[in-house]
């Protein structure tokens, strides 16, 4: 590490901007809280801050260039004592190399290294200007009594920490570290404290959150944590993201079955409906072994919400693979999918295969992909128009005189409420009658009396 010493930080106070997934958003709720414990205060623009920290995403290359960016545009401001952070994925992608590229930059620090948080603040303080924290060897995961959550009836908890699959396509185990699971004690104690707190609404996160395995003497599988939360004093709602299809196994959906606090939505994220293309991006499953699991969730006792992720051209994607994803998207008909042109990213073995598919391709398969899945959520959501649903109040979109509310089965609800004596809905659950639907959202009436 090198060591170039100038002034000390100009005030303890920061700004953070967050990139890509709930993970992150997570993560960074956990840094905001670390840094206020050590003296900081948070503020809003870049302008008003001393130190100002990037936690980044690079699960594609637009969302790493979006990072440099930013640091170009405020390039200017190092010169005003400013002290910038990289950290999350692209910070442990490019490690140093990013001094270089940004020298501006002061702190380089991956998730794997949030343990250390404290200690890398207090050599920025002294002055160090090379300040980072890369290394991946570690079976520590970052639990943290000072997390500061932005929502106060929703909160998150990082059940399961890195990745130990190896998805051809997929930088996470190189930027997230190993996978390391937090123990059910202490998954449960923060959900034992969140349920004191008046949260109502938990999520259980993880790049893989049910290949949960509790490394103490419990020994609690994911299964059985989930019907555990669920159990806690308070809790009304608890979702969890994300799922990977070769450890979804039968006990998780009857667990949910079983227990009505567990939303009724699943994400199994699929990628491709072809056999072969999952082999070659080394998923673990068959297209078949794919389907048994949605017909578990077919035939479970309630009625769930799927919701998947797609990628369209993989290195090798023919014509023909990519019906197989449409015909799969048809016989599931998915709540809704997020879906990616497959991009190329550093260390992965899919960077080095060759037969890739031209952009205008895979911009096409995408655009095909989204039109379609358009045309299946009109008709599902349209099938909830008469029905009441319960929300939880999210906010209230003012403009159009609607509260905006979610469904446990993950919708949007946008409603109107009898008058209220200028009551604050959110956090509240009520129940909502559905009256109109769209691609991605539902509109409806309360006519509960608050
Ligand atoms: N662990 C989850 C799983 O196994 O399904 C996925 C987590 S990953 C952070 C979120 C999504 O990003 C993936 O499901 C995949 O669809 C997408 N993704 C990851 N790498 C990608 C790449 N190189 N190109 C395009 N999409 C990618
Ligand atoms: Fe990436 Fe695969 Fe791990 Fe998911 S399971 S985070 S896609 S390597």
């Amino acid at each position: 590490m090198q060591t170039c010493t100038i002034k000390t930080v100009p005030s303890k106070t920061f700004y953070i901007e967050t990139f890509g997934c709930q993970m992150n958003a997570h993560d960074s709720e956990k840094v905001v809280g670390t840094l206020v414990a050590q003296g900081y205060s948070q503020v809003e623009t870049v302008d008003a801050a001393g130190l100002v920290l990037y936690n980044t995403c690079s699960i594609r290359d637009k969302a790493e260039q979006k990072v440099f960016n930013r640091l170009q545009n405020f390039k200017r401001e190092a010169g005003k004592g400013k002290i910038f952070g990289v950290l999350g994925c692209v910070a442990q992608q490019e490690g140093e190399k990013i001094f270089d590229r940004a020298p501006h930059v002061s702190l380089v620090a991956g998730s794997a290294s949030y343990t250390r948080l404290g200690e890398m603040l207090v050599q920025l303080e002294a002055g160090n200007r090379r300040v980072t924290g890369l290394s991946l060897d570690t079976d520590q995961t970052f639990d943290t009594p000072f997390t500061r959550r932005d929502n106060p009836h929703r909160a998150y908890i990082t059940i399961i920490e890195g990745c130990d699959k190896s998805c051809a396509y997929c930088v996470v185990p190189f930027t997230r570290g190993p996978e390391r699971s937090r123990t059910s004690e202490s998954v449960m104690a923060e959900a034992g404290q969140l349920g004191e707190q008046g949260y109502t609404d938990i999520q259980l996160l993880g790049q893989n959150v049910n290949s949960y395995r509790d490394p103490s003497a419990a020994g609690w599988d994911f299964a059985t944590l989930l019907g555990r939360v669920a159990g806690i004093a308070g809790i009304r709602r608890v979702r969890y993201t994300t799922s990977h299809p070769r450890d979804f196994v039968k006990p998780i959906v009857d667990t949910m079955d079983a227990n009505p606090v567990l939303c009724d939505h699943i994400h199994l994220p699929v990628q491709s409906g072809s056999t072969r293309v999952l082999g070659a991006m080394d998923r673990l499953y068959t297209r078949d072994d794919y389907m048994r699991r949605i017909d578990w969730i077919k035939n479970a006792k309630r009625r769930y919400s799927l919701t998947t992720d797609i990628i369209v051209g993989f290195p090798g994607e023919t014509e023909e693979d990519f019906q197989q994803t449409l015909d799969l998207m048809d016989e599931v008909q998915y709540d809704s999918l997020f879906s990616f042109k497959y991009s190329p990213r550093p260390n992965t073995s899919a960077s080095r295969m060759e037969d890739r598919v031209s952009e205008e391709e895979k911009q096409r398969r995408l655009v095909i992909v989204m039109e379609r899945q358009r045309a299946i959520q009109i008709r599902r959501n349209a099938e909830m128009v008469g029905g009441i649903q319960e929300v939880m109040v999210e906010g209230r979109n003012h403009a159009l005189g609607q509260w905006i509310g979610r469904t446990s089965c993950n919708r949007t609800l946008n409603f109107t409420h009898p008058d209220t004596n200028g009551n604050d809905l959110a956090g509240r659950y009520l129940s909502v009658r559905v009256t109109r639907s769209g691609p991605n959202s539902l509109v409806g009436e309360s006519a509960t009396v608050v």
